[in-house]
């Protein structure tokens, strides 16, 4: 048996294994994620490494291949148990070792000046002048330099003051030793430590708060460690009950991981964690450099650090008593990584917890098909919070038809409805929000005279107009010709929506010249700062109405929100996606549950061209378990996910012909595998977009309720993949449950 060791699991240059032997007296004793000390390079010197993997043969000359000495002592157990957690994402996800430890393992990054730095004198005036003159008298030349320019200006950036001084890190560093001055790295939340106001007072909890914490702590104390889901609707105090669980692990002397999508990481929400916790928060985010997280990563290792709040990628926060990871708003596409390993992190927190002895508790107002669906099963456990916890109800829905406007003779985006209430809120002076659903549009064609869309007949999932009149299921590959007319009621109003939040912006302006408008999307974000500023003065009142994507839909709590307009409601339901009714549901049960949080009761209006169909009807009625229940009938009809399984090959290559050629071969080849034909196969197709660049794609899907098989397949391809020379040219990804149509 040989081994593969990485001797540096933090090194930028990450990208090799060594193959060492295992000796006699090893055998059987090792484990993926176990330190141990191997000779390396030509002086043989003994160093430490990690096991990422066995083989059975070896990969070059034996007699050249040097064996492993021992078993390190006392060895680091969290980063052994953060490979092994690698090794796992690697076997489930697919992908190489190495892509699944960059994925888990914050990677030390020589960078220099790359990170925004301020030095702050801390000496008072007086304190600094006498300082200064001690300088100037031991003829230290650089320090006096350094502190009478700080002298002038208390507050300055690093790398402007290190060059126009020309003094260098180590002065700095001297000075900051001797605690004269301090060294801040700039944070995205503008130094939350100033805002800090530990020892925020939880609120007196709800019947249902008070049960979901107690059936937690109970849990807890008995050293029962499960996944919990607390499905609470918007507003119902899900945060409050995060943070008294977070408490709970704190007092045992655990630590805490929570995940919050990227989105809804707002200022707002990261200050009720300070608020609460104190400076024994920290934060993540992908604005970062590379070198903030390692530095971050360092303070956890440290044992500063008790509570790390942050996207996806915190969920590898390296405590080293991990007893919790919260999941806020666990039904987010975000959680699914979009790079090898493809991992979603609700399947690899609870995968973390479990071989860490943590507890798992998800969130969400609009529960992933997933999750509900494993409380009904009983892998997880319900909590539900139904009520509103602070002030506000829930607000009343309309849902207005458009094809009925249309017909009425109004063909502006607004329907009459809608352009009424927005009346109505600028005489009271609240707020309104207007949300354009784009989310997931893919092309798809629909009538506005009558709403029919068309679908493919094998699949249930809407075609996609592609260029050259023709319409394609991204899921067989079945093809049709594109219509002109519409084949249900003969209209002429048939194709896609095009209006973008620039011309709705417009339009609102036109509309009502008195109203102050805010639009959020891309464009506006682009800046460093962007989204929050835009968040910042909506909040704080200074506008009307925020115009904008799915980016409002979250983080921020607008008391003075009345009204909620959700343009163009089916944009997402037809999206070439077996996902897009659950999306729908989610952003416009979301949405709407922007309206009326504080004092005055809200309204929502939805405008659609499907009022129809079950996930704008049960929106509209904020009816999650019946939205499930409808729901889970097409994901059992179709077989597809939380159902069953699906794993989707995604192939790129430069050559069409190739590629198609190889993606027969490979299904072909997986046929083989699955001698008994339990899995079901579907495509090579053509995905939406089916050439980037000069590159071709094509996807092929296996389907089936048996997850160990599927992942059998799946290795065994990947071996196929690379021993076979035809695949060369060709690059080959494994997707589990997508997300996304690829
Ligand atoms: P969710 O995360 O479920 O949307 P939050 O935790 O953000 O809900 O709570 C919504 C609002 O209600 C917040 O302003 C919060 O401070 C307040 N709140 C939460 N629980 C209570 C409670 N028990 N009593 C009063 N206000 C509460
Ligand atoms: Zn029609
Ligand atoms: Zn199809």
């Amino acid at each position: 048996m040989y081994a593969d060791i990485i001797v540096d699991i933090t090194h930028e240059k990450l990208d090799k294994v060594f193959q060492y032997r295992i000796p006699p007296k090893l055998e059987g004793a090792l484990q993926i994620g176990m330190e141990v000390v191997v000779p390396f390079g030509k002086g043989n010197k003994e160093i430490r490494g990690y096991v990422t993997g066995f083989s059975h043969k070896p990969g070059y000359d034996e007699k050249k291949m040097k064996p492993i000495l021992c078993i390190a002592q006392g060895s680091v157990a969290i980063e052994s148990r953060l490979v092994a957690l690698a090794a796992w994402m690697k076997e489930y996800y697919g992908g190489t070792m190495i892509q699944a430890l960059k994925t888990v393992i914050p990677i030390k990054k020589q960078e220099k000046a790359r990170r925004k730095r301020r030095v702050r004198l801390l000496l008072s005036e007086d304190a600094g002048k006498e300082q200064l003159e001690i300088f100037l008298h031991k003829n230290q030349k650089a320090r006096a330099r350094l502190l009478a320019a700080l002298l002038e200006q208390p507050e300055q950036d690093y790398e402007l003051l290190t060059k126009k001084l020309n003094v260098t890190g180590a002065v700095i560093r001297a000075l900051e030793e001797k605690k004269m001055i301090s060294l801040n790295s700039e944070n995205v939340f503008r130094n939350p430590i100033h805002h800090k106001s530990q020892g925020t007072e939880s609120p007196e909890f709800t019947v249902e708060q008070q049960h979901a914490i107690n059936s937690f702590r109970e849990d807890y104390r008995k050293g029962l460690r499960k996944t919990y889901l607390v499905y609470g609707i918007t507003g119902s105090g899900k945060t409050e009950v995060y943070m008294e669980m977070i408490a709970e692990v704190l007092e045992a002397g655990s630590q805490a991981i929570v995940l919050i999508p990227e989105i809804a990481l707002t200022y707002q929400t990261v200050m009720r964690f300070y608020g609460r916790f104190g400076d024994r928060v920290s934060i993540l985010n992908s604005r970062m450099s590379a070198g903030e997280r390692y530095d971050q990563m360092e303070r956890v290792k440290s044992g500063e650090v008790d509570v790390m709040i942050g996207p996806r990628s915190a969920l590898f926060t390296p405590f080293p008593h991990l007893g919790l990871i919260v999941i806020d708003e666990e039904h987010e596409s975000a959680y699914k990584s979009e790079q090898t390993p493809r991992y979603h992190a609700r399947d690899t927190a609870i995968e973390r917890a479990k071989r860490e002895g943590a507890s798992v508790v998800l969130g969400s107002a609009t529960p992933s098909l997933e999750s509900f669906y494993a409380c009904k099963c009983g892998h997880f456990q319900l909590l539900e919070l139904k009520q509103r916890a602070g002030e506000g109800e829930l607000p009343k829905v309309y849902v207005e038809d458009m094809r009925k406007e249309l017909r009425a003779g109004n063909r502006s985006i607004l329907s009459d409805r809608l352009k009424n209430l927005i009346d109505s809120r600028l005489l009271r002076h609240e707020q309104v929000m207007l949300f354009l659903n784009r989310r997931g549009y893919a092309g798809f064609v629909s009538c506005r005279s009558c709403g029919y869309v068309v679908k493919c007949s094998h699949c249930d999932v809407s075609l996609a107009a592609h260029k050259g009149g023709r319409m394609i299921c991204h899921y067989c590959g079945y093809e049709e010709p594109a219509v002109n007319i519409c084949p249900c009621c003969g209209s002429l109003y048939i194709g896609g929506f095009r209006a973008g939040t620039q011309q709705i912006e417009e339009l609102v302006k036109r509309q009502f010249p008195a109203a102050r408008v805010l639009r959020m999307d891309m464009d506006t974000t682009r800046t460093k700062d962007g989204h929050e500023k835009i968040l910042e003065t909506f909040a704080s009142e200074d506008a009307d109405i925020l115009i904008g994507t799915q980016m409002i839909v979250k983080g921020h709590d607008f008391p003075n929100v009345t009204l909620v307009g959700i343009l163009a409601a089916d944009m997402s339901l037809y999206s070439s996606d077996y996902r897009a009714a659950e999306r729908t549901f989610q952003l416009l049960t979301q949405a709407a549950g922007r309206a009326g949080r504080g004092r005055s009761k809200g309204e929502v209006v939805i405008q659609t061209y499907s009022p129809d169909h079950y996930s704008v009807k049960l929106a509209a009625a904020q009816d999650y378990e019946g939205f499930y229940a409808a729901e889970m009938e097409y994901r059992k009809m179709m077989g597809y996910p939380p159902v069953e399984q699906l794993l989707a090959v995604l192939m790129t290559g430069p050559d069409e012909n190739n590629l198609e050629t190889a993606a027969k071969y490979l299904k072909e080849f997986a046929i083989r595998v699955d001698k008994k034909g339990i899995l079901q196969m579907i495509g090579p197709a053509s995905p939406y977009v089916a050439k980037v660049s000069d590159v071709y794609r094509r996807v092929l899907y296996l389907k089936g309720r048996d997850n160990r098989l599927l992942i059998e397949v799946k290795n065994r391809m990947e071996k196929y993949i690379e021993i076979n020379k035809g695949f060369q040219t060709m690059r080959i990804q494994f997707d589990f449950n997508p997300m996304n149509v690829f």
